[in-house]
């Protein structure tokens, strides 16, 4: 049976020119805890969403979720990818950079930032003094969404936090959107701001692997995120990760198969370690999250295997990401 790749980004110099006016770009949602970004986000993504990573959140960027819209007629379509970025410091900025080589986009080269604020505080918060810290890293952009309209009177009474919001990011933001993200009022509105700030160009997932199988794109994440907890030095970085099978089986548990593919033979022994311990330990951490993810139980099966072997046994690379 052919494996079925997970849905990696295809190669720059593979990427074809989207369809005309076709747009793609990261954006970054910035804000202190509770503003309400995952409220925003599932507003967002609605119906139209591949997936929305339930996990807390760690200390490194990940993707939340991927908006596509596909181009019709009148449309030329869109493709969204909305990082998370919270508590970012600068040696796991660079972690990230190397983990995500795929997404190897952080805040710092984001298209958009949307600074999220609750729109009934009158000053800053420790937690949001940080959030506009990491805006401030950014030349992206700024859109401040001030969120939670709906406990304001008049949306008037938050003018005094835009201030406070220009004065702490040195410059005034791009725009400022009140919204009620709960309520779906001006969401739409800040998401064609956001659209606005995006550059043409193709998806950078391939949107029908992405609808067609959600979960593949998320368990590879997860296993390589699991990877960087357990491993240290060059072996994360030369890490990845391919969901060969994955399979639904009814009255039982799901059946997931991973091929975890790296560059040496050194890589892959450290991977395995002695009789095999840590590549058992990493299949633990790795289920339990899976299963935490998708809510039910999962058989997982890691195999780890050299790029070198793998190019030599079926020259697919092209397929699977490789080949860059
Ligand atoms: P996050 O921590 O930034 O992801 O925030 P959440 O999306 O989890 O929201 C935190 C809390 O604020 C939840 O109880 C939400 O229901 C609430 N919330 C989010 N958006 C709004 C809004 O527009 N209006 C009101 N009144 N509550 C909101
Ligand atoms: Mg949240």
């Amino acid at each position: 049976m052919e494996p079925d790749p997970t849905p990696t980004p295809l190669p720059s110099d593979a990427l074809t020119p989207g369809p005309d006016g076709h747009k793609s770009g990261y954006v970054a949602l910035v804000g202190a805890p509770n503003v309400g970004k995952s409220t925003l986000l599932n507003r967002w993504l609605g119906t139209k969403l591949s997936i929305v990573s339930p996990r807390p959140s760690t200390t490194r960027n990940r993707v939340l979720g991927i908006l596509t819209e596909e181009a019709t007629e009148d449309d030329p379509g869109h493709q969204l990818v909305l990082l998370d970025t919270p508590g970012v410091v600068r040696p796991k900025y660079k972690l990230h950079q190397h983990m995500m080589r795929d997404v190897d986009r952080s805040l710092g080269d984001a298209d958009v930032t949307v600074l999220m604020a609750d729109a009934t505080e009158r000053e800053l918060t420790h937690d949001a003094r940080q959030a506009v810290e990491r805006v401030q890293m950014s030349s992206a952009p700024v859109l401040l969404a001030l969120n939670k309209i709906d406990k304001l009177g008049l949306v008037d009474e938050a003018l005094p936090l835009v201030e406070v919001y220009t004065e702490a990011l040195g410059r005034p933001a791009d725009a400022v959107v009140p919204i009620s993200a709960q309520h779906g009022r001006g969401t739409d509105a800040l998401l064609e701001l956001v659209l606005e700030r995006i550059p043409l160009g193709p998806p950078y997932y391939p949107a029908d692997q992405l609808s067609e199988h959600p979960e593949r794109f998320f368990i590879s994440e997860i296993i390589r995120e699991a990877v960087f907890h357990q491993f240290r030095d060059e072996v994360p970085y030369a890490t990845q990760v391919v969901v060969v099978t994955y399979e639904e089986r009814p009255g039982r548990k799901d059946f997931v198969a991973c091929d975890i593919v790296v560059e040496r033979d050194s890589q892959k022994a450290i991977l395995i370690g002695k009789g095999g311990r840590a590549l058992k330990r990493l299949g633990q951490a790795a289920r339990e999250e899976i299963e935490a993810f998708l809510g039910r139980g999962v058989f997982l099966q890691l195999f780890v295997k050299t790029r070198a072997d793998w190019r030599d046994r079926d020259g697919h690379l092209r397929e699977y990401g490789f080949g860059r």
